[in-house]
């Protein structure tokens, strides 16, 4: 059952070949067995998955069931939940219990899906290896004597994902943080277009660049999961009209006498990526030509200084969202002799190492001094590479680059801040366009590892891009079902 997508488990729980209680069973009993292995949970949920999957049954039994009912998922643990603890792997919120429900998990509900638990991530959502969460890392499963990184700052949902502790999971990215863990773990993780899922309720780290979105193993279940998110919401200002349309079945958009004009970032070509990356790259552009693609150059000239744009905007917009953790209304409080010694106390022992290193790093790029020069600059740049995106997609239809530079890292691997930052060379200007991207299962280095290749669109483009990312995942040699990444 383990092994089972989400499109094949609807078919089943449709024809009550399975109900939704064995499939919730069978998801919490691999919790049980490798859930503290893997560490990819902050808090599983038990009793109320098996409560939703018991109401989920009725509804399959009176005929009126709901589009994911049934599907067992993990929620990323920066969603608010209403009456369970939401940390945001921070030890600020360790015993945060939210009174109202972020949009995105409450569309879920109304989807009738099934909520094992709050995965794992990097505190705040800041960082590459989700190493920074308070809780510890989430581990890879491929591999998994090896202890390699499961990706960041969603570590904890493509961990569960891949090694069958759920069917599906919530990401956020808001530089790389669902396609980066998702090409890491043999996954598809799905950024959509910036406003297409509502980030209300969702723990804000840099509003103007954070997207919720999902991540599955076959494009099919993220777009499932995606029309399931998506859709206009009055409590979020930037939230758009748009919703995201999909019954059930990706269609071709290849092959067939189909044509498509796929975009090569002129621009990224000589960054250096790994053999392996270089080989799948090459191998699943030369099978997108033989179904008919049509392989085009395309300029993003700025795109190899999203990077210094990126950490000068992300740090700004979270120092200024991480102000509201002062001690006084909810979270860590540590009092201290007055007023201002609590803020500094609560806040010195409630934030990590990286979290502190933002703050410092986005105050300063505000002050009077540097607002001009850094702030400002990064402000261009972002406008600049937003406006290359829309004259790249008059050349082309859609565009395709490495997902990252390679394949994943061992969790001691000790990287400088720096070092780190650089990772997400490949999916930061993305964010800053608000385009959407999708990283797609795309082959496996010479040692097994799976490698991802990203899919990007023009913005609201998003169906298109998970059409192409099947296409990829299609001539991939990845076998992501659970019990061949993890065991029986
Ligand atoms: N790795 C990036 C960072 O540390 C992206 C994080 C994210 O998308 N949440 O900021």
């Amino acid at each position: 059952m383990i092994d089972l997508t989400i499109t094949e488990a609807l078919k089943k729980l449709k024809s009550r070949e399975i109900s939704a209680t064995e499939l919730a069973r069978a998801h919490l009993d691999r919790i049980e067995k490798y859930g503290e292995q893997l560490n990819c949970y902050i808090t599983v949920t038990p009793e109320r998955a098996i409560s939703d999957a018991a109401a989920s049954d009725a509804r399959y039994a009176a005929g009126d069931a709901l589009a994911l009912d049934g599907i067992p998922i993990g929620m990323k643990d920066l969603f608010a939940t209403r009456g369970i603890r939401t940390t945001a792997a921070s030890k600020m919120l360790e015993n945060f219990i939210p009174e109202y429900e972020s949009t995105v998990s409450q569309k879920f509900i109304d989807s009738g899906t099934v909520l094992l638990g709050k995965t794992n991530l990097d505190e705040f959502a800041m960082g590459t290896f989700s190493k920074t969460s308070f809780f510890g890392a989430p581990v890879n499963p491929w591999q998994i004597e090896r202890r390699l990184t499961a990706g960041g700052s969603s570590g904890g949902a493509t961990s569960a994902v891949a090694s069958g502790l759920a069917m599906g999971g919530t990401g956020t990215d808001t530089g790389g943080s669902i396609r980066f863990p998702s090409a890491i773990t043999g996954l598809v993780g799905m950024k959509p277009t910036y406003g297409l899922c509502s980030r209300w309720g969702c723990v804000a780290f840099a509003s103007s660049l954070d997207t919720p979105g999902p991540i599955a193993r076959t494009a099919d279940d993220a777009a499932a999961l995606l029309a399931a998110m998506a859709g206009f919401d009055p409590k979020d200002s930037t939230s758009v009209k748009n919703g995201f349309d999909f019954n059930g079945e990706l269609q071709p958009i290849l092959g067939d006498g189909k044509s498509l004009r796929i975009g090569l970032i002129k621009e990224l070509q000589d960054v250096k990526i790994s053999d392996d990356m270089q080989k799948i790259f090459n191998a699943r552009i030369a099978d997108l030509k033989s179904i008919g693609a049509e392989i085009v150059e395309v300029s993003i000239p700025n795109i190899l200084d999203a990077l210094a744009a990126y950490y000068i905007i992300a740090p700004a917009e979270a120092s200024s969202n991480l102000a509201r953790y002062d001690g006084m209304k909810y979270g860590l409080r540590v009092d201290g002799a007055d007023l201002i010694d609590t803020y500094k106390k609560t806040r010195a022992s409630g934030f990590g190492d990286e979290v502190k290193r933002r703050m410092i790093i986005g105050t300063a790029v505000l002050s009077s001094e540097s607002y001009d020069v850094y702030f400002m600059q990064a402000a261009r740049v972002r406008r600049m590479i937003a406006d290359a995106f829309r004259t790249a997609f008059d050349g082309c239809d859609l565009i395709v680059c490495p997902s990252s530079a390679g394949a994943a890292m061992p969790l001691d691997a000790d990287l400088t801040p720096l070092e780190y930052y650089a990772l997400d060379l490949f999916t930061v200007a993305m964010n800053l366009a608000g385009v959407p991207a999708c990283s797609a299962p795309a082959g496996l280095t010479e040692n097994g590892l799976p490698l991802g290749l990203q899919v990007v669109g023009p913005r609201f483009a998003d169906m298109r891009v998970l059409q192409l990312a099947k296409h990829i995942q299609q001539f991939s040699n990845i076998d992501n079902r659970p019990t061949k990444v993890m065991g029986k």
